[in-house]
């Protein structure tokens, strides 16, 4: 099988599962109690924190483990408009993940003001927008790190910059897809929260962090018990936030080396796609992009048949978002991008880990092109090929 759909979600790295096992079987003790059978789970627990913590340059009880990315998110905006609760504006993009932008849009129906810049046609942000739109009652400005559709950097020192020009905006990122990819560091990256998810990171799915910069005000999203230091209630979901750890530590030492080879394969499949593929589009190839996304647009197809037929050759990839892919609505992220009508329902994502490999690559450029030639002939708006 070649899998190229891990921004949707990915495989659980062997080293994780095996840190976590233990953890799923004999020690399942209640890591709040002080008994040893607890307290050996406590510990895994701690270390886990201090190792998502070195992931991103932060100090260990600034790291809050979460039920996931989506709750990272929601409970970051929670935060932020609770801190001040005379500022009823929130700034956000038109391309967050829904879990910003949805969140945002039920925060509009309830009576705040939100306003989403846009980006251009490469998925750069429009930071004049961005300029005009910050105002004395904003309370937070959530803009994501690295986009998951065409994986585009944000440039967030800049965006800080701007921001940080009115007193009193909290600034938050949704570092989802950039964890784990690129280099974080909350030293010098002038951020107040930061999310990141397990299943990004060869960690299970269900767990995430919420990272609250030393000193910035904090409103717990679940009520309850006190774990998690009053920040988070419900018990600790110990293997898979232990999984969370050894992910970020692998993550951390192997970053550098990976993301080479992962970049020198992604260079490969949009190369051998975009010689084989006339008209192909590469969305977002004009901005800083993560190494492992490559977003392609084909013209006069459609991404859903793609896709099917791939399938079929147990080759797994996306179109567009994972997130939208039960609507027939094009993606929002590339109506925002502006792709052309003539593309944007053969948009599909390619997105590449770890455990891709240079066979898996080339099977894909061998196997796609005839498949984008076929649908193409069939196509009804094929006058705009040579016959
Ligand atoms: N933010 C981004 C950018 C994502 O890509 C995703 C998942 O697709 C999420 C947030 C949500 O993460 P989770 O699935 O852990 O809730």
């Amino acid at each position: 099988m070649v899998y190229l759909d891990n921004n949707a979600t990915t495989r659980i790295a062997p080293e994780v599962f095996e840190e976590m096992a233990p953890f799923l079987t004999n020690w399942y003790g209640n890591p709040s109690n002080v008994y040893a059978f607890g307290l050996q789970v406590r510990q895994k627990i701690e270390e886990a924190r201090q190792r998502t913590a070195e992931l991103i340059g932060a100090e260990p009880e600034e790291i809050i483990f979460t039920g996931c990315g989506t709750e990272s998110n929601n409970t970051a905006l929670m935060s932020a408009l609770k801190t001040f609760p005379g500022k009823k504006h929130i700034i956000t993009t038109t391309v967050e993940h829904p879990s910003v932008y949805n969140f945002c849009a039920r925060l509009a129906a309830e009576g705040y003001r939100t306003t989403a810049i846009p980006v251009d046609q490469e998925g750069a942000l429009d930071m004049d927008r961005l300029s005009a739109a910050v105002a004395e009652d904003t309370a937070v400005v959530s803009i994501m790190y690295a986009n998951n559709e065409s994986g585009v950097i944000f440039p967030l020192a800049e965006i800080s910059r701007i921001i940080k020009g009115v007193k009193g905006v909290l600034f938050h990122t949704d570092a989802v897809q950039a964890a784990g990819k690129i280099p974080i560091d909350v030293k010098t990256l002038p951020v107040d929260m930061l999310s990141l998810s397990g299943h990004k990171l060869h960690a299970p799915k269900g767990v995430g962090a919420l990272y609250v910069r030393k000193g910035t005000p904090f409103h717990p999203l679940l009520i309850g018990g006190h774990q998690e230091g009053g920040r988070r209630a419900g018990t600790e979901n110990a293997a898979s936030i232990i999984g969370l750890g050894k992910a970020s530590e692998m993550a951390r030492t192997g970053m550098a080396k990976e993301a080479l080879f992962i970049a020198q394969l992604r260079d490969a499949l949009e190369a051998g796609l975009a010689a084989s593929c006339p008209g192909a589009r590469i969305n977002g190839a004009g901005s800083a992009r993560l190494s492992n996304t490559s977003h392609i647009s084909f013209p006069f197809i459609d991404g859903e048949a793609v896709l099917t037929m791939l399938d079929r050759e147990s080759i797994f990839v996306s179109t567009g978002s994972a997130c939208n892919a039960t609507t027939d609505e094009p993606s929002r992220v590339l109506k925002a991008m502006r792709v052309p009508d003539s593309h944007i329902r053969g948009s599909m994502r390619f997105s590449l880990s770890r455990y891709t490999t240079t066979a898996h690559i080339d099977r894909l450029i061998e196997t796609l092109p005839p498949i984008v030639r076929r649908l193409q002939e069939l196509s009804p708006f094929r006058t705009w090929q040579e016959k």
